[in-house]
């Protein structure tokens, strides 16, 4: 695997792996990876020549300081694991790399209600940030196929979005969330749980899973539903829910009766450590 820290040389070594025919695909991560990430990158390899994956750490898209600065960073382990699963090209770009002048001028796609709900209430200014180095990076790996997962749900739709509203030449593909054995969703923030808080944690992957079998049975009430999940989730005084929400898999707009395309969303706080998670219904 090369490792690639300037754009000018990354940018090199695409043009010149294009200009053999090759076809990249690119999976942007903030490092501390686990299984997930690396089934992204399998998932690449079965459609790719070449396999791109950056690891930033993008300050933009932290609304708390707090998760930030205790963001877990594992650079040499994930090194050895990208090697070990046969990924071509790491980009590792300092701050000042992907920023020059700074970084005021954030994202300029106005995304409306995608961004605004959900995450985008919880974490003001997330997805601008998010929306401001995806873009970033898609134009200096200039993938042909972009890997995301759906673990970050909210996430890859602003990403669509993003990648229709600014014509880029990429396709995205979302994959599927990979979870440990109990159900809880694979997360770099997952390694912050204490004994207790991580016995909790599996709790919103049973919600979800218990909300999509009440949804199948015929008189189905879908508020009632989301109200039942929601005090589940609260019902443990260290479980802080922040949203359990069935949405529009497509428009993230509420749902009142039963449809197609239906999503489960959650987030919760639990021992200062905030979850996501979600599941198609
Ligand atoms: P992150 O490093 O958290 O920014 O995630 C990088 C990419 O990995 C994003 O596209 C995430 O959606 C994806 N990802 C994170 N956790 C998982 C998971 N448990 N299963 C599948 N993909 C994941």
């Amino acid at each position: 695997m090369i490792v690639f820290k300037r754009i000018q040389d990354i940018d090199k070594q695409i043009v010149a792996l294009k200009k053999k025919g090759l076809s990249v695909g690119f999976i942007p991560t903030m490092g501390a990876l686990h299984l997930g990430h690396i089934s992204l990158i399998k998932r690449a390899q079965k459609s790719c020549d070449v396999t791109v994956c950056s690891i930033f750490v993008n300050p933009t898209q932290f609304n708390d300081k707090a998760d930030f600065d205790k963001y877990p960073i594992t650079i040499d382990r994930d090194i050895e694991l990208l090697s070990d699963v046969g990924c071509n090209v790491l980009f590792l770009p300092s701050v000042e790399e992907i920023y020059p002048e700074g970084f005021a001028n954030k994202n300029n796609v106005d995304f409306g209600f995608l961004a605004q709900t959900l995450e985008g209430e919880h974490r003001p200014g997330h997805f601008d940030g998010m929306a401001q180095v995806v873009e970033r990076l898609l134009r200096i790996v200039k993938p042909h196929e972009l890997f995301m997962g759906q673990k970050d749900f909210q996430q890859q739709l602003i990403v669509a979005e993003l990648i229709r509203r600014r014509k880029l030449k990429v396709r995205l593909i979302t994959c599927e969330t990979v979870r440990e054995k109990d159900g809880l969703a694979m997360s770099s923030r997952n390694v912050r749980l204490d004994k207790n808080a991580r016995t909790l944690s599996v709790q919103i992957s049973k919600t979800l899973q218990e909300a999509k079998r009440k949804l199948r049975l015929e008189k189905a009430d879908i508020v009632a539903i989301q109200q039942w999940a929601f005090e589940n989730l609260a019902r443990n005084k260290n479980v802080e829910v922040e949203y359990f929400e069935i949405r529009d898999s497509k428009t993230l707009q509420p749902v009142l009766k039963k449809q197609r395309n239906m999503v489960g969303l959650a987030a919760a706080r639990i021992g200062g450590v905030r979850l996501i998670d979600n599941m198609l219904l």
